[in-house]
């Protein structure tokens, strides 16, 4: 069975790494291409969009793709609209494979905002030490808040980081530990984290230092998702491989 994973989280390589355990199928992991260096998958990779919904519609054919399965980032929505509606105008069961949202705790400090723009706003005037989590788009946002001190984590270098006048850049990749989290935000007098709720254990260990240390957190909601079958753990996106009907999974 030729399979299609639509990539760029842990969830997806994890998964990747399963099905390459699967002598019947012949499966590829899509990349965005945003990270420099990807890591190395133990089945083909293809990097770069498609070219919208015709592409993509293009790129299933010709590739004669039979299962389509969504395993990108929760906030990543245009693509997962495009696989959408791509994998119903071609009759391709598709599967979403995601991470349950965040749920605000006893001790958390949470403030939900919808957007990165509603994000800014609740900042307010004052000038804040924020510990900026939000990954390397969407940075230019907080341009409009220049009082603010800004620790900026990100994977790869933001081209956006001149548009924050006072700044300091982390450059890691997660998993963190909660202790170096509690350290970190500590020892860089933080008095506000922002964070997309992005769900699932790798980076959930900021939150928890910002509850052990009291601090408000901004936390933005997940957009919302197309109308399509939605797991949350690997062994049911290989069930719906496995050809089980989504009622099973
Ligand atoms: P997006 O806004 O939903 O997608 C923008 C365009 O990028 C898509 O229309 C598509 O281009 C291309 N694209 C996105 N994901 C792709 C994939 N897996 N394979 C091939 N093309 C892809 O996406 P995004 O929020 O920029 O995220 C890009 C990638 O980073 C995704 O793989 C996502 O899983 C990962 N990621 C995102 C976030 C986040 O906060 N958004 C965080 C961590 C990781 P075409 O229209 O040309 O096909």
């Amino acid at each position: 069975m030729r399979v299609l994973i639509l990539g760029g989280t842990s969830e997806a390589r994890t998964l990747a790494a399963r099905v390459a355990e699967l002598p019947d199928i012949g499966a590829v992991l899509s990349l965005a291409g945003r990270t420099r260096e990807p890591q190395a998958q133990p089945i083909a990779m293809r990097i770069g969009g498609f070219g919208g919904i015709d592409g993509l519609c293009t790129y299933l054919k010709r590739e004669g793709i039979e299962r389509v399965i969504d395993a990108t980032h929760p906030f990543a929505e245009q693509m997962s609209r495009h696989a959408a509606a791509a994998c119903a105008r071609l009759g391709i069961p598709l599967l979403t494979l995601t991470r349950e949202p965040w749920q605000r705790q006893i001790g958390d400090k949470w403030s939900e905002v919808a957007d990165l723009d509603s994000a800014v706003r609740a900042l307010g005037d004052a000038p804040r030490r924020v510990f900026l989590t939000i990954g390397r788009l969407g940075l230019a946002a907080f341009a409009r808040a220049p009082q603010h001190f800004y620790l900026v984590r990100t994977i790869d270098p933001p081209a956006d980081l001149p548009a924050l006048p006072n700044h300091q850049l982390i450059l890691a990749r997660g998993p963190f530990a909660v202790e170096d989290e509690e350290r970190l935000m500590r020892n860089a007098a933080i008095d506000v984290l922002v964070s997309k709720n992005s769900g699932g254990a790798a980076t959930y260990a900021k939150m928890i230092a910002a509850r052990h240390l009291g601090l408000r957190t901004i936390v933005i909601a997940p957009p919302s998702r197309p109308d399509v079958p939605v797991v949350h753990d690997i062994d049911a996106a290989l069930r719906f491989l496995a050809h089980e009907t989504l009622r099973g999974v």
